[in-house]
């Protein structure tokens, strides 16, 4: 397979393929653009089916933080990387600290932070490699950023809720959050409290049984979670989710989560636009995770700064809602057209500073 012509491909600035035999690692860093700033993002362990799949979440993935950055006014490029194998069984100490070599010899270009697969402690050790990782426990860092997305996408929510629903309490809104796992727990806490119902599905059980606990949530199946009659779905757990099959089945009027690249492809947001759906664009929704991340970057943590530079997520939506209205077009479409005049302006910015 050839990078260059893969579909996913989008111009990206550099992929690294890296291999430490003794440490077992099979890794990929991929940094799609740098023109904000060095490329910033998280690191996925996952047990890809093939290598190009690994390849195509990368690249897909590191792509969305360029928008992602950009969208919420970071300085920062797009970048992630991927660790192949089973987060439960395949991670060692060894497999880290060699993922962390490799992210020191970029030499800054990449700075990792946790995602799927990867907690704090994990990136504790990575650090112990590299200066170029957020996200750990170390004093100064920023932890866990999973309550600051999930803070982000609540906002989103009710601002989305309010558009299309035009309705300003959540009590009694029906909300199916598919995934509740770091970012899915939090948000199903925030909806509880402002007394929404909520419909749950993971292939955790444990979870499950969480979330029906805590929130008195109803639990349903992986596969039956698209199809219940609810007014938001909230997809929390992997990407590619809004795919034919389950764009056909769902009924909500809403599509507001965590999860990054939701959408399988770009038509599958028209489609939903056409069936009067309104998806709100994951990489608008979700950047609370990445703000929190860059606040640490930046040398300046202060969690209630990051908490109310979440929460202008809701108005940043809001604005994207509204320009999409007028001009007719769906919400993500008017979201990438804004990122892409957003970097071309910094591009041209960084162009001529370069004239002598
Ligand atoms: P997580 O691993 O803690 O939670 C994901 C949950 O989804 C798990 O409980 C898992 O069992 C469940 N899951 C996996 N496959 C499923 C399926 N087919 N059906 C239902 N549930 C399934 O991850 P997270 O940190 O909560 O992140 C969730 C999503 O949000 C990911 O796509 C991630 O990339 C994205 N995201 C996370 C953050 C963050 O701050 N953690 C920031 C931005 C975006």
């Amino acid at each position: 397979m050839s990078i260059f012509e893969a579909e996913d491909f989008a111009d990206h600035d550099q992929v690294s393929f890296c291999r430490d035999r003794s440490a077992g690692l099979f890794a990929i860093i991929a940094i799609h653009d740098v023109t904000l700033g060095p490329a910033a993002g998280g690191c996925r362990m996952w047990p890809y089916a093939s290598e190009e799949e690994a390849i195509r979440d990368a690249l897909r993935l590191s792509r969305g933080m360029t928008y992602k950055n950009v969208m919420a006014e970071l300085p920062h490029g797009g970048g992630k990387s991927v660790i192949l194998g089973d987060p439960r069984t395949d991670k060692s100490e060894a497999l880290l600290r060699a993922f962390g070599r490799f992210v020191e010899s970029l030499g800054g270009r990449y700075i990792a932070a946790e995602d799927v697969g990867m907690t704090a402690d994990d990136m504790d050790i990575v650090a112990g490699e590299t200066h170029h990782v957020a996200g750990s426990n170390r004093s100064r860092a920023s932890g866990d950023p999973s309550p600051f997305t999930a803070h982000g996408v609540f906002a989103a929510l009710r601002v989305a809720v309010e558009h299309q629903l035009q309705r300003s309490s959540l009590e009694g809104l029906r909300v199916a959050l598919q995934g509740v796992g770091s970012v899915g727990m939090h948000l199903c806490r925030l909806l509880h409290e402002q007394g929404a119902e909520l419909v749950v599905a993971d292939v955790d059980p444990e979870a499950v049984a969480e979330a029906v606990a805590r929130f008195g949530a109803r639990a349903v199946g992986p596969e039956d979670i698209y199809a219940e009659d609810v007014d938001v779905f909230a997809p929390c757990a992997l990407g590619a989710v809004l795919d034919d099959e389950s764009v056909a089945k769902l009924r909500a009027s809403l599509v507001v989560g965590a999860a990054n690249n939701q959408l399988a492809r770009p038509h599958h947001g028209d489609e939903l636009a056409r069936r009067g759906v309104l998806y709100a664009p994951d990489y608008v929704v979700n950047a609370g995770g990445i703000i929190n991340v860059a606040a640490e970057i930046a040398g300046d943590y202060d969690p209630d700064a990051v908490l109310e530079r979440a929460e202008r997520i809701g108005e940043r939506l809001r604005e994207i809602l509204c320009q999409a209205q007028i001009k007719g077009e769906a919400p993500f479409r008017v979201a990438d057209a804004m990122a892409h005049e957003k970097l071309e302006a910094a591009r041209a910015g960084r162009r001529l500073a370069a004239v002598p």
